[in-house]
């Protein structure tokens, strides 16, 4: 039986910006909707009593949006209120409650509230002003990275954990050491995810832009490297690249699509990733949910065996691949959207190039010694 490790409960559709690459702007209807107190309370419920399966594991509650989570506001709180008593009612030391936002709206009483209930923050900030105001403006235009600061600021007198997320563009890929730098002096708990620009709609990606993040990051990452700078401070695909080669540590599947994770919509429908919330890619919906193991059951939906049956482990050429260990052949979703089952996945050429890198830099190393 599968086992729900992973439960991300999308709050409403809306944003408060207009960020020129949000691949959810075609799905936005002008209606705020939101989820309902009731599906909300039902859902952490059936998560916590997910527990009694296996005790031991390590699980997650994310409140997160198809817009803003923060536009929830008292919602939000009320969640995070309520799913900190089932932790306590659950023994639930293993489970994380973490939200992910955009940053702009996180004010005093929010960042007390945080702490008060242990939740740890994702921030969407794509680097300094410069790079960030680029593309993640607000609905009139104006920038928000000033607000974004301040919302960290806010974090930071409660010391509520957080961790930074930035979306690299064509437009900004030339700047991702400046990025990265900037992004480490906030100091976040968790490492610095860079994560190259992608879409849902064809086409997936921009024009020759595998060719050019590689370049760019794979640069990035040898400064690191020539630098001494210690793996924990390197960038999230790059730190699991060195502890693999240095350490043979494997990185466990990308994510959890279809194996232990499900999205909740505002709505209430389940789907085995946030890409398809607004598709007919649905497992279920809460309403018909009764008990912690209905929820489980829903990974046996087709939707979600699509996720397991495009595993790098079923699909050359990440099964006879060198890397696919650390790289588990990236996000499934991407897979699944570019439709060739066949072909290696779309950002191959990102990982292996970044693999082959390091790993001649660690054999000159080794060599030399
Ligand atoms: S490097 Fe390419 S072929 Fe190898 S596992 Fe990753 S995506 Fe698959
Ligand atoms: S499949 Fe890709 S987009 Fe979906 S949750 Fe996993 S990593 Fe994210």
């Amino acid at each position: 039986m599968f086992d729900i490790q992973e439960l991300i409960i999308l709050l409403n559709n809306y944003c408060n910006l207009c960020c020129s690459y949000c691949c959810f702007k075609e799905d936005k209807s002008e209606q705020f909707i939101e989820c309902s107190i009731k599906h909300l309370e039902k859902a952490i419920t059936l998560f916590f009593e997910c527990i009694k399966f296996n005790p031991k594991s390590q699980r997650v509650l994310c409140f997160n949006a198809d817009g803003e989570t923060l536009l929830s506001k008292k919602l939000l709180v009320n969640g995070i209120k309520f799913a900190a008593k089932l932790k306590k009612k659950f023994h639930g030391k293993n489970v994380i409650l973490a939200i992910v936002t955009n940053g702009t709206l996180i004010d005093h009483y929010l960042a007390s509230q945080f702490f008060r209930f242990g939740v740890s923050v994702t921030i969407s900030i794509d680097g300094n002003a410069f790079t960030h105001d680029q593309h993640r403006v607000d609905k009139n235009n104006f920038p928000t990275h000033g607000k974004v600061i301040n919302g960290i600021y806010h974090l930071k007198k409660f010391k509520v954990p957080f961790s930074v997320r930035a979306v690299i563009t064509p437009e900004t890929a030339l700047h991702i050491p400046e990025t990265y730098n900037f992004l480490k002096k906030l100091h976040p708990s968790r490492l610095v995810k860079l994560r190259p620009v992608r879409k849902k709609q064809y086409p997936l990606l921009p024009e020759k832009w595998v060719e050019v993040f590689t370049k760019n990051y794979t640069k990035c990452i040898k400064t690191l490297l020539l630098n001494g700078v210690d793996i924990s401070e390197f960038p999230d695909d790059a730190y699991y690249f060195a502890r693999f080669i240095t350490q043979g540590i494997p990185r466990q599947r990308y994510c959890g699509a279809g194996y232990n994770m499900l999205w909740m919509t505002p709505l209430g429908f389940f789907t085995s990733c946030g890409l398809f919330s607004n598709t007919d890619k649905i497992l279920g919906h809460i309403d018909m949910l009764s008990s912690a193991k209905d929820l489980c059951n829903l990974l046996e939906k087709p939707f979600a065996s699509i996720f397991r049956s495009n595993s790098p482990q079923f699909n050359e050429p990440c099964m006879s691949c060198f890397w696919v260990d650390v790289c588990n052949g990236g996000c499934p979703a991407l897979k699944i959207l570019s439709q060739k089952t066949r072909e290696p996945p779309l950002l191959c050429e990102y990982y292996s190039t970044l693999g082959t890198m390091m790993e001649s830099f660690y054999n000159l190393i080794n060599f030399r010694r």
